[in-house]
């Protein structure tokens, strides 16, 4: 008998019929992540519903040399959570729980498979919030969020997920369950496993239950949408906002592209107006989401007074009530959706110290319009959009991103992702490899300037696989010697997310 069916046989000790499947469709789906440009391979899948479940099946893979891939919502960009080398996946999704409300500690109790969406929902009849937040809540999991650190849009005013965990339960591929820092406040008795497995892509431990901590929701939020002339009027408004709005929660920022597809995709009215002000002008180029918590109407009519007498912005709307407020976010939460459908996308998720992001837009804002050409059709219609158009290639560059935080996304979007079966009707496999070839030729000029820049190859979507091979622009060898140290001491037959985080 194969290992795996003597692995899948043993299981069965401990866990129900249901709890397991190797049958191909689920496996394909499950070991599948949101990057969805590798081709997975998982030969089973597994619904552990407690701690102890999960226990019993890493110590049984440890022992069989099983490697296992934790799963959450899949909606990681980086491949973290895709099996492609017939691993076994763990999910944790049945491990929803969400309880023990309390007000006065502000903390919430949860099992790694809650959606982050319904741990708001929990919440915030009483008034609290977990503050991460971001356009893939409603299927990304609270395990996910842990393992990748996830930022979102919010982390301007409360930080990453790093800040909002307080506990954390956790099971070793050995077996052995921690409760790292249980759920106290202040605990300096050495090193901080808790913080460590924060952000590890499940290369340390498989995180089941964790203790949250809460803010208190904010009375209100106001939420404006700007049109700028350009990415440097964008910092100038940002610079504005940052020394005037002392609770200021978000700063979005998208480039003409982005909202054009964002538009279409959704089929909604534009936001603001995206014409030129006066016949010799420009259209705006570039788009501001901001978001201000615990502002008086008052002082919001007196920051837009500012801001338009100043000139900082071409136009510019604030939301009158929640049903707009949502409404302007969509423009903002939809563009990974609409760039993603349909077509290979090609992204990279960096950032820079804040105080430098202009000078680094610009410069590998030149980078890609060299690489993929500038259609002139874009200039006259002043499109900020870079289409490629020499060589075959049909490619377009979209920026957008946490600006607030220095995080910019790009995201190449290439030919359209047709079937293999269907690929007569559409995409080449040639057209496929020039687009991808051409991005992997920019993605190193990239990294070279963010080196440069003392810049992040990854700031929120975590290595994965799909970042490995640029790792050392960010780290120093060094640094990459002692995390294998890690990883040596917490998974020493490396049978734990094999092949993620490190080269
Ligand atoms: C439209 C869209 C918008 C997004 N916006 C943002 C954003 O603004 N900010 C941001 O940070 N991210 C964003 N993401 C990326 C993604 O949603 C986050 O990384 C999210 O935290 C992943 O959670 P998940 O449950 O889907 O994790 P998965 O994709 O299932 O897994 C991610 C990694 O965590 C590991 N893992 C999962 N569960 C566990 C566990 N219980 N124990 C140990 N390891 C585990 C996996 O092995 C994998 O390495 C976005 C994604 C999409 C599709």
């Amino acid at each position: 008998m194969k290992t795996i069916d003597t692995f899948l046989t043993g299981i069965q000790a401990f866990l129900k019929t249901s709890q397991f499947t190797a049958e191909s469709s689920e496996c394909a789906h499950y070991a599948q992540d949101w990057s969805n440009v590798l081709t997975p391979h998982a030969s089973a899948i597994l619904f552990p519903e407690t701690t102890e479940e999960v226990s019993c099946i890493l110590k049984m893979a440890s022992e069989m040399g099983i490697s296992i891939v934790p799963s959450g919502g899949r909606t990681g960009l980086s491949g973290g959570a895709v099996a492609q080398n017939g691993e076994v996946v763990l999910s944790l999704s049945r491990m929803n729980f969400i309880k023990d409300l309390h007000l006065g500690a502000l903390t919430v109790r949860v099992g790694a498979g809650a959606i982050t969406q319904a741990i708001h929902e929990f919440c915030e009849p009483s008034g609290v919030t977990w503050p991460v937040d971001f356009a893939s809540k409603g299927s990304s999991c609270v395990g996910g969020n842990i393992a990748t650190n996830a930022g979102g849009v919010r982390v301007l005013r409360y930080g990453n997920t790093r800040n909002w965990v307080l506990g954390l339960t956790a099971v070793t591929m050995d077996g052995v369950i921690h409760h790292f820092n249980g759920e106290l406040e202040k605990n300096n008795t050495g090193f901080d496993f808790r913080q460590l497995l924060i952000g590890s892509e499940g290369t340390l431990a498989v995180v089941t239950e964790a203790t949250l901590k809460l803010a208190p929701l904010p009375r209100t939020r106001a939420v404006f949408f700007f049109a700028c002339a350009d990415f440097s009027r964008v910092i100038d408004l940002f610079s504005f906002a940052r020394t005037k709005i002392s609770s200021l929660s978000a700063f979005e920022c998208l480039d003409r592209a982005c909202l054009e597809i964002t538009m279409s995709h959704f089929n909604l009215k534009a936001p603001v107006n995206m014409g030129a002000t006066s016949p010799d002008a420009l259209a705006p180029q570039a788009f501001v989401l901001m978001e201000v918590e615990n502002a008086s109407l008052d002082e919001c009519s007196e920051w837009l007074g500012e801001i338009f007498e100043t000139g900082l912005v071409m136009d510019g709307v604030m939301a009158q009530n929640d049903r707009e407020a949502r409404e302007l976010w969509h423009y903002r939460e939809g563009v990974a959706e609409s760039i993603l459908s349909g077509h290979d996308v090609h992204q990279e998720d960096v950032s820079v110290p804040v105080a430098r992001l202009t000078e680094f837009y610009s410069e590998i804002h030149a980078r890609y319009e060299m690489a993929f050409g500038m259609k002139s059709s874009d200039k006259n219609t002043n499109t900020n959009s870079i289409t490629q158009t020499h060589s075959g290639l049909n490619a377009k560059v979209f920026f957008f991103g946490h600006i607030g935080d220095g995080n910019l996304h790009i995201f190449i979007q290439g030919p359209a992702n047709v079937p293999e079966a269907a690929h007569h009707l559409g995409t080449t496999s040639s057209e496929r490899a020039g687009f991808l070839a051409r991005c992997k030729a920019v993605d190193l000029e990239l990294f070279e300037v963010l080196k440069t820049f003392n810049g992040s190859v990854s700031a929120e979507h975590g290595i994965g696989v799909l970042k490995r091979h640029a790792l050392h622009f960010s780290r120093s060898p060094a640094e990459i010697a002692l995390m294998r140290g890690l990883k040596s001491v917490f998974d020493p037959k490396g049978l734990l997310n094999p092949g993620k985080v490190l080269p």
